[in-house]
């Protein structure tokens, strides 16, 4: 049995090191908004290459912190666009209509999965405030057409970063030619503010819920520690409507441990991806574009498929979990029927093939050969039986 991913041997690997933090913070005798955090935000901000971090409760938190900030800081009014894409996780999209902001889907190129820049521009109104690239499957969004965009239509350029600690942006695969002054930064550090998730499945992840706001902006940076604050900058005192979005100590000190060894995990979450891309061949299966390495850290390692319900069916039988990311697309929800009449094919398309494999660091070498082996001999006629009674 491969699963899709073992957390616990995720985490057991740092095991006498996560001991050791939490029984650091029992000692303590303090719980919340400590030297944990003011640690963790200074060594997170350092890491991602900002001046500023601010943790908060969770990943859907951290962007609607983000665009809060912005309306109170009358950058942005409730009825403004936010250019996000179509065939992202829906909390990229409830954080902007959580603030009375209006999502402007937009589609994905094939080529990369990610959000196509060519689109962009069309998707621009008077009303458009922001763009909010999403990092999806750990891959880099940003090229240099977005920051021109950006630029040239002042812009703000937000970042979803839940699913892409540690991620570059180099320039080697971007068509334009590279965007100098972004070569070598790391996402969550290219635009003006991101938002992160240390969800305990993400690469980065703690032992519960966690996130965190990058910006090198001070004045956002204030305003959002505020607005997560019950939207206070002095104790009793409430400039702000707040709400509550703390990271726990706890969860502080575990990703204070964990930070240290991102960039290995990510180096072996690289080898895992290599040795699918070198050794997965089954011509009912396609493998995602690939990258320069440092522009991925393979959260998620998406293959397609015509017949991707009997291909996982087929992977079950052969003791392999795998999850879809994602079944159902946002405009398809029923959440957002206001979007049934939208027609947003390339998205549909993604969301009808694509299917993730296991891809962990703890994984060990006889699970990556069962999982190749498992894709390589998946046939659709051999299934159908099974599947389609
Ligand atoms: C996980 C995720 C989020 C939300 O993070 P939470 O910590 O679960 O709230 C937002 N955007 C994307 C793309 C994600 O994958």
């Amino acid at each position: 049995m491969v699963k899709y991913l073992d957390l616990k041997r995720v985490n057991a690997q740092y095991e006498s090191e996560i001991n050791e933090a939490v029984n650091r913070v029992l000692d303590s005798g303090w719980y919340l908004l400590g030297n944990e955090n003011k640690a963790f935000e200074e060594e997170y901000a350092s890491y991602i290459g900002t001046e500023h971090a601010i943790a908060c409760a969770n990943g859907l938190d951290a962007l609607t912190l983000i665009l809060r900030a912005y309306i109170e800081l009358g950058v942005m009014a409730p009825g403004d666009e936010v250019i996000v894409p179509a065939n992202t996780y829906i909390a990229s999209i409830l954080a902007i209509t959580e603030n009375g902001l209006v999502p402007v889907l937009v589609e994905p190129d094939p080529d990369t999965l990610q959000i196509d820049p060519s689109r962009i521009e069309e998707a621009v109104t008077p009303l458009t405030k922001a763009i909010m690239i999403v990092h999806l499957y750990g891959r880099c969004a940003y090229t240099r057409k977005i920051g021109d965009i950006a630029r040239r239509k002042n812009l703000l350029l937000i970042e979803d970063n839940a699913q892409a600690h540690g991620c570059r942006y180099t320039g080697l695969s971007d068509s334009r030619g590279a965007d100098e002054e972004c070569v070598g930064k790391r996402t969550g550090s290219l635009g003006d503010a991101a938002g992160h998730s240390f969800y305990p499945g993400k690469n980065l992840g703690a032992l519960g819920d966690g996130g965190c706001v990058t910006t090198s902006d001070k004045h956002l940076a204030d305003t959002i520690r505020a607005l997560a604050n019950y939207g206070s900058e002095k104790k009793y005192i409430f400039g702000y409507r707040g709400r509550n979005s703390r990271l726990d100590e706890l969860h502080a000190a575990t990703l204070r441990t964990k930070l240290p060894h991102l960039d290995s995990d990510n180096g072996l979450r690289r080898k895992i991806a290599t040795r699918y891309f070198n050794e997965i061949s089954n011509p009912f299966v396609t493998l995602p574009p690939q990258t320069p390495e440092e522009e991925n850290v393979y959260h998620i390692f998406p293959i397609f498929s015509d017949y991707r319900d009997r291909l996982q069916q087929h992977l079950a039988e052969k003791g392999i979990q795998t999850l879809i990311h994602y079944p159902v697309p946002p405009h398809r929800q029923k959440c957002y029927s206001e979007w049934r009449e939208l027609d947003l094919p390339i998205t549909e398309r993604i969301h009808a093939t694509e299917l993730s494999l296991p891809l962990f660091p703890a994984m060990t070498s006889e699970e990556i050969n069962l999982v190749i082996e498992a894709v390589n001999s998946f046939s659709p006629e051999k299934n159908v039986s099974e599947c389609d009674r």
